[in-house]
């Protein structure tokens, strides 16, 4: 299977014209295409919502996209809280799914009648002392320890992981807050990342609702909702298989029927916490070849750095590379693909077999929509690009501008020195 850019060569040369490589460039059509197909994969389940991880893709243009399906916001700190009040997405359609809280996130999460979820069980404590008294409605975030294997393969090591209650801690918590007063509950687990396989979710699904059966049984609580977080991946190679999420929501639907359906917990809402499998494919990052190094290797210099996109550097993730009007031209040059960062690891690609690059000729570097921009940082005094929209119109929507030595030295406003800047760009 090949990698087709949703851009071409001509689409970006015209774009390039109002705002320069590099930047991001997301894809409504394949937004909302998945986000339907998603909605669609569990719609056998009443009370299906997901909300997602606003930590992917923190742009409210696309978060807006996602509100048509019916999807609210996950948050984890405070401007993420922020965003989604601008929004108007409160109360219900938030998740503050959060760990090592300071106070005033929790404070300001239940201020927005935000669904709690708590990782931790000194957080039930910590929580009752600000606000007096607990929300009607909690969840808890569970880690079975160990490690999660599917078949023969680990898929994660959830044993090593600083998230969520112990199965113990589970079942102590939940009395905890039953006897403080709290009404109805919810169970969360994130148990393994970036999964390109359709058995994750039907898996993590047993786990969790042999748990809710145990949990309900055990501590009479009401257990309202069962929230599958994040996990379900994107092929970032070009020879892996993509999920298939109707396949996926159909396998939890049966282990729903077998597990929970049985034990008179068939109106039991399934969450979902999605990310990347909602973006990730539907963003490219554009950069424009700048230079080219012939020395103990073949680089290729471009105009974005690991500033715009860190996973490679971070994880040594692949993302896949096209050079645009390239794509029917063998691949015969190994590169290294590089950015302008004063650290070796500023690489797109390392060893890339790409057909031969001229300076001047686009590359997009795909799967960027998710935990790309997002990640961004300013090392080395590097700005972030903006982030453009391609509509299912064709336009082009700036939907974030790219950053200025003004926005860098913003930080220094309070002080006598940043009157000699001359921002008069
Ligand atoms: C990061 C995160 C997600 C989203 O994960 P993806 O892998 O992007 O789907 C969901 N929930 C929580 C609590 C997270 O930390």
């Amino acid at each position: 299977m090949s990698k087709v850019p949703f851009v071409t060569k001509a689409q970006v040369e015209e774009i390039a014209k109002t705002y320069p490589t590099p930047f991001h460039i997301y894809d409504e059509k394949g937004i909302r295409e998945n986000a339907a197909r998603l909605k669609e994969a569990f719609s056998w389940n009443k009370g299906y919502k997901e909300f997602f991880a606003v930590k992917a893709t923190p742009n409210p243009f696309l978060i807006d996209i996602l509100r048509d399906y019916g999807c609210g916001c996950d948050c984890s700190s405070l401007t993420e809280l922020m965003l989604s009040e601008a929004m108007g997405v409160t109360g219900e359609n938030i998740m503050f799914s959060s760990n090592d809280t300071p106070a005033e996130e929790f404070a300001y999460a239940a201020k927005l009648g935000a669904t709690i979820n708590l990782d931790d069980i000194t957080h039930i404590e910590f929580l009752e002392d600000i606000l007096g008294r607990l929300p009607e409605t909690m969840s808890c975030r569970y880690n079975p320890g160990g490690v999660f294997k599917i078949s023969n393969s680990i898929m994660d090591n959830p044993g090593d992981a600083k998230y969520g209650f112990t199965t113990e801690q589970m079942f102590e918590g939940f009395r905890m807050l039953k006897e403080k007063g709290v009404k109805h509950f919810g169970i969360h687990a994130f148990l393994a990342s970036n999964t390109v396989t359709n058995e994750y979710y039907p898996m993590l699904a047993k786990e969790m609702f042999e748990l809710a059966v145990r949990l309900e049984k055990e501590t009479g609580a009401d257990i309202r909702f069962i929230n599958l977080s994040g996990g379900i991946g994107v092929p970032y190679l070009p020879d892996q298989a993509e999920n298939d999420i109707l396949a996926i929501g159909e396998g939890v639907r049966k282990v729903f029927e077998e597990v929970l359906v049985p034990a008179g917990m068939g109106d039991v809402a399934i969450y979902t916490e999605l990310g990347r499998f909602m973006m990730a494919p539907y963003g490219h990052l554009v950069t424009q070849a700048i230079h080219e190094k012939h020395t103990h290797k073949e680089y290729i210099g471009c105009d974005a750095c690991a500033v715009n996109l860190m996973r490679p550097a971070m994880y040594g993730a692949y993302h896949h590379i096209t050079v645009l009007g390239k794509e029917d031209l063998p691949c015969d040059c190994k590169y290294d693909v590089t950015g302008s960062l004063c650290e070796n690891n500023d690489k797109f690609a390392i060893d890339r077999m790409l057909p031969r690059i001229d300076m001047g000729d686009y590359l997009v570097i795909h799967d960027t929509g998710a935990h790309g921009f997002a990640m961004g940082y300013n090392y080395n005094g590097k700005l972030k690009s903006a982030e453009l929209l391609l509509k299912e119109n064709g336009e082009v929507q700036l939907i974030r501008r790219a950053e200025t030595p003004k926005d860098y030295f913003a930080t220094f406003d309070c002080f006598d020195i940043y009157k000699k800047f001359d921002f008069q760009e």
